[in-house]
């Protein structure tokens, strides 16, 4: 597959820099996105560590809630590497909290940071790949935005809001030779999971068949296969990667 630019949102993060890392060993030049300074260091030290240095990666600092922002960041990712033709929609956060208990704040955040950021950074790239014919748009969602889950009633639907985006940008811009698929993680390895209580956290691998929590290399896998050419024909879907925790047709 020929090297293309891939922009990965919250791609310093435990699942987002999987995927960075799968999208560089496909050959790609991969930026990771990050929002708070300092995050980005230990990005960089584990890509080269791995042998990934300057020539294949690269980190944009900018916020995923902001539309200005993103817009600021993909001209600066057009200017110093290439326009982005895989754009990862990665960045997310939870905020727990019983719906009678939720306060707006909570809510705000969630939608606007898991959901709205898939507008904010999508807008910027994709006029570029339907003008050049080829692009990949990949969103990160979750089983829980196709299931729902007790005490997340804003991650849920956040979640669930990007399936819908999907499916529907899906149909808008295939015919330019751009795919729009979404991938939905069971309960992952990564920081977001520990934090989750230790107690509740047994109850949840209790329930899953895989007897097990997934790990970030396995959703990178999945995403690779979107990114790459023998996946021109996949649009609108959205893959499960959940151990049998949830399984539907
Ligand atoms: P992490 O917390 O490790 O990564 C999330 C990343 O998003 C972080 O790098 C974070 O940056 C970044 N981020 C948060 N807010 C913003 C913002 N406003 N602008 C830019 N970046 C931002 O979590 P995971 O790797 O576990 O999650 C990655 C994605 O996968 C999320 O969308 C999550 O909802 C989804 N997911 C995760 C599951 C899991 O079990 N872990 C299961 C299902 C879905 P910072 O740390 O600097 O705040």
């Amino acid at each position: 597959m020929d090297k293309k630019i891939a922009l990965v949102t919250g791609g310093v993060g435990g699942i987002g820099s999987a995927i960075c890392k799968r999208l560089v060993e496909q050959g790609h030049f991969v930026v990771a996105n990050y929002i708070i300074p300092g995050t980005e260091t230990k990005y960089l030290d584990s890509m080269a560590a791995a042998g990934f240095d300057a020539s294949c990666t690269a980190v944009a600092c900018g916020d995923v809630t902001s539309y200005e922002s993103m817009g600021e960041m993909a001209a600066r990712i057009a200017k110093d590497h290439g326009p982005v033709q895989i754009l990862v929609n990665c960045a997310g956060i939870t905020r727990d909290s019983t719906f009678r208990k939720m306060t707006p704040e909570q809510w705000r955040l969630v939608i606007e940071t898991n959901l709205t950021s898939v507008f904010n950074v999508t807008r910027h790239v994709i006029d570029g790949m339907c003008e050049r014919g080829w692009g990949r748009v990949i969103n990160i969602s979750s089983v829980n935005g196709v299931r729902g889950q007790f005490g997340q009633t804003n991650y849920s639907a956040a979640k669930a809001g990007i399936l819908g985006f999907t499916k529907a940008l899906a149909q808008e811009v295939i015919r330019k030779g751009v795919t729009v698929n979404a991938v939905s993680p069971g309960y992952v390895e990564t920081e977001m999971v520990a934090a989750i209580r230790e107690d509740v956290k047994q109850q949840i691998v209790a329930q899953i068949p895989a007897g097990r929590l997934g790990s970030p290399d396995e959703i990178a896998e999945s995403v690779a296969y979107l990114a790459s050419e023998k996946a021109a024909y996949v649009t609108g879907a959205n893959l499960s990667i959940n151990g049998g925790l949830h399984m539907y047709a």
